[in-house]
C-alpha cells in the first residue's frame, strides 16, 4: 500500500490540493458537489468510466466528453478539465501518455482548474516507477482496449516502443508542479483500483 500521506504531502508541495477517498463511490459524490453546475470538459478515461461519471455528471454540469457524445473540440477551453493519469509517483510527478494529445494538452494549459483521478493502482513509488507503469502497463492495456495491430496488443506484456502505425504513444507529459496558468488544481485519490 503506498503512503498516501506522503504522496498527498509531496503533491500539496507541488501546487497540487490532494483529497483522498477510501472508494469510488465517496469520490464520485466529491466530484459531483465540486463540479456542480460548472463547464466540464474530460478526455477519454476508463477511471470515469468505472465510477459512473460519465452518466452521472450530465445530470448536474454541463459535460462535454467524445465518449458521452461530444466531441473533441468541445472539451476544449471548458472552465475545468477532469482526466486521469497513466502514473502517479508517491514523490508527486504526474505521468500521462496520450496518441491523441488532447489530455496531455488540456491537463497543462487552456481551463482554470484541473481535477485528476487517480486509483490506488496507478501510484509507484518515484517517478521512474511512475514512467515505466505510464508505458508498460498503462499503454498496453489501452492498445488491447482499442484494439491496434501493435506488438504490446498481441502479447500484452510490455511497451516494445513500436513503429507501428497504430501506436497509441504519441505525446509524454510530467507535471512536475502545476502548471502556472491553471488557478486550481486537484488530484482526488482513491483507495481502489481503477482504470488502467
Ligand atoms: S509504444 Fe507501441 S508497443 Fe509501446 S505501449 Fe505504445 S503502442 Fe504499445
Amino acid at each position: 500500500m503506498p503512503d498516501i500521506e506522503k504522496l498527498c504531502q509531496n503533491l500539496e508541495h507541488r501546487g497540487f490540493h490532494a483529497v483522498y477517498f477510501s472508494t469510488a463511490q465517496e469520490a464520485a459524490a466529491h466530484l459531483e458537489e465540486a463540479l456542480s453546475g460548472r463547464t466540464v470538459g474530460a478526455g477519454g478515461s476508463m477511471t470515469l468510466k468505472e465510477m459512473g461519471l460519465l452518466e452521472r455528471l450530465p445530470a448536474c454540469c454541463t459535460f462535454h466528453s467524445h465518449w458521452a457524445g461530444s466531441t473533441l473540440e468541445d472539451a476544449v477551453g471548458t472552465e475545468v478539465y477532469l482526466s486521469s493519469v497513466n502514473g502517479l509517483a508517491e514523490t508527486g510527478e504526474i505521468v500521462n501518455i496520450d496518441g491523441t494529445g488532447n489530455r496531455v494538452a488540456a491537463a497543462q494549459f487552456g481551463h482554470k482548474a484541473l481535477y485528476l483521478v487517480v486509483g490506488v493502482n496507478k501510484i509507484a513509488a518515484d517517478f521512474e516507477g511512475a514512467l515505466w507503469r505510464a508505458r508498460n502497463i498503462a499503454a498496453p492495456k489501452n492498445a488491447q482496449r482499442l484494439g491496434v495491430k501493435t506488438p504490446c496488443a498481441a502479447k500484452g506484456d510490455r511497451c516494445y516502443d513500436c513503429d507501428s502505425p497504430q501506436r497509441i504513444c504519441r505525446a509524454l507529459s510530467v507535471l512536475w508542479r502545476k502548471p502556472t496558468a491553471i488557478e486550481y488544481a486537484e488530484v482526488v485519490l482513491v483507495g481502489e483500483p481503477l482504470g488502467y
